[in-house]
């Protein structure tokens, strides 16, 4: 529905009913806007020329104070859980859809600026974006697409010349922070919050549960929408009175499957580099199951099961690095709730997406760690007395399945050499807790003697799946420090290291290295 008045004006927080947008312009203010830094890759899935980021223009039409012609700028009304609890309508509090540009592969790509002003949804916020934090979005979708994780992507980086007051800061005082705008990129930034807002609302809204639904898989999942009863997608679900789910009969059914899916792989792959989100409301889960909004994020560094980096998500923790495959079933247990809600499933198809999710995330994740390791299978008791070991001492995950590609699959190594390939990873470890890595590396030798895999090629492989190079919260942190006395150099290094997580990059080790003593948080939080 159109607002009324001057969309460029009318941004007033409210309610916004029995729609799934309002069509607002960006109201931010700029002086003297500055490029910070822009991404190669996305700018080619783009069409965008390097040339257009020289334009003296640019930051001011990626800033959002110059509207950007042909565009149909919106923000997104979506509600959603927040920390398991319902929170009602939440919707683009900062965050500007500019339109979607069609590729020359005909792929089509929507471009949302984060940080360009007030929208309906802008609540009782400013919507407007730090420097600080948006140089973490914009790393870090880059950093997670490079690792091979699907994700919203990032355009650019400009600053607004303004400044913006935050009071989020561990000695409580507010704090003045220069603002900034990502350009943020994905086929759609359509979450299950997106269904679950209207769902929500009544019987009325039933309806618009259903044209939303039908445009995801039209334009998104087109071999949905294509499919026909010959395709025989046929399932079993497994359980006692086994009757059989039919995919092909459904749309919706076949979409809500594949959503938990995508989600499983996606958070597989997640727990496989240490990546914990922070935020897993329904609201920041995508419906084509990709990584999306990233806030308080953070990579493991010592390996900690309830590491999360969140300080609002102490001390519950639900949010934690080994918490994320059960939130991401709970979330879409909420998913094909709304589904179900709406009449869109059955009770048969929801359990049946729930328990896709549950098959899907195990056969991922075992995958994802059976490669880590180099092994040809999955080995259930050396994985865990492995993590067991990880968390005992403290060790730095990155570091450690990159340095294990260095063992031998020699049997005659002597006890007192066996840990030398991992000393780097093995800091400050007692003989006792040594004794626990010898047998564990021993038992790790006998099964890549097993496999028959040489070890160079088993090494190549390895290295292919466990990174040299994650985005560590503190080169974030020295890269904003630079960024924030204008020095943005630091920023498009890191971005440039980042970008291949899993080559080795000489004269680049030091972005591998442990977090120093200045980064040390007490509560493991970053507070961003
Ligand atoms: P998040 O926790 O990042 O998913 O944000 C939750 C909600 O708060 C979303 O609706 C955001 O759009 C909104 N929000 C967060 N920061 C701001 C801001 N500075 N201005 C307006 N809305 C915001
Ligand atoms: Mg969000
Ligand atoms: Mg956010």
């Amino acid at each position: 529905r159109e607002l009324p008045g001057d969309p460029r004006t009318d941004i007033m927080p409210r309610e916004v009913l029995h729609a799934c947008y309002s069509k607002v312009s960006p109201s931010v203010q700029v002086e003297n806007p500055q490029l910070v830094a822009w991404s190669e890759s996305v700018a080619e899935i783009l069409d965008l020329d390097p040339k257009e980021f020289e334009r003296p223009d640019f930051p001011l039409l990626f800033s959002g104070a110059s509207p950007l012609v042909g565009g149909l700028s919106y923000a997104q009304c979506y509600g959603g859980h927040q920390f398991g609890m319902w929170a009602g309508q939440l919707g683009d509090g900062r965050a500007i859809t500019l339109g979607e540009l069609v590729n020359s592969k005909n792929e089509r790509w929507e471009l949302q600026l984060k940080g360009a002003g007030k929208t309906p949804y802008s609540r009782f916020a400013d919507g407007l974006a730090v420097l600080r934090s948006s140089i973490r979005e914009f790393l870090c979708s880059e950093a997670i697409h490079s690792l091979g994780i699907p994700t919203t992507r990032a355009l650019s980086l400009v600053t607004t010349g303004k400044y913006v007051t935050r009071d989020m800061f561990y000695d409580g005082n507010p704090k003045d922070e220069p603002g900034a705008v990502v350009c943020r990129v994905s086929p759609s930034f359509l979450r299950f919050g997106s269904f679950q807002l209207h769902a929500s609302r009544g019987k009325e809204d039933l309806k618009i549960v259903q044209a939303l639904a039908d445009y995801t898989i039209r334009h998104h999942f087109p071999h949905i929408e294509n499919m026909n009863k010959s395709d025989s997608l046929s399932f079993s679900t497994g359980q006692e009175n086994d009757s059989v789910v039919d995919l092909t009969s459904n749309k919706y059914a076949a979409w809500a499957v594949e959503v938990a899916e995508r989600t499983a792989s996606m958070i597989a792959k997640w727990q496989g580099v240490g990546f914990t989100h922070g935020v897993m409301n329904t609201d920041n889960m995508s419906v084509l199951g990709l990584t999306i909004d990233y806030g308080p994020f953070g990579f493991l560094d010592a390996f900690d099961p309830s590491f999360t980096p969140n300080t609002t998500d102490l001390p519950g923790r639900r949010y934690c690095f080994a918490n994320q495959p059960d939130v991401g079933l709970w979330n879409i247990a909420q998913f094909a709730s709304t589904l179900s809600s709406a009449h869109l499933i059955n009770e048969k198809e929801s359990d049946y997406a729930l328990e896709r999710y549950g098959t899907k995330f195990m056969d991922d994740y075992q995958s994802v760690m059976t490669k880590k390791l180099g092994l040809p299978k999955y080995n259930k008791q050396l994985i865990s007395k492995l993590l067991n070991n990880l968390a005992v001492d403290k060790v730095d995950y990155t570091n450690f399945f990159r340095l294990l590609s260095n063992i031998k699959a020699d049997s005659s190594t002597p006890e007192e050499e066996l840990l030398i390939p991992l000393k780097a990873a093995l800091l400050d470890i007692g003989k006792e807790r040594k004794e626990a890595w010898i047998s564990w590396v021993k038992i790790y030798i006998e099964e890549l003697l097993a496999s028959g895999v040489g070890d160079e090629e088993r090494k190549a492989l390895m290295n292919s799946v466990n990174p040299k190079y994650i985005l560590r919260n503190y080169l974030c942190q020295s890269a904003i420090d630079m960024a924030e006395q204008g020095d943005f150099d630091e920023v498009r290094r890191l971005l440039k290291v980042i970008e291949r997580p899993y080559d080795e990059q000489p004269g680049m080790e030091k972005y591998a290295r442990l977090p120093p003593a200045w980064a040390y948080r007490p509560d493991g939080c970053w507070n961003v």
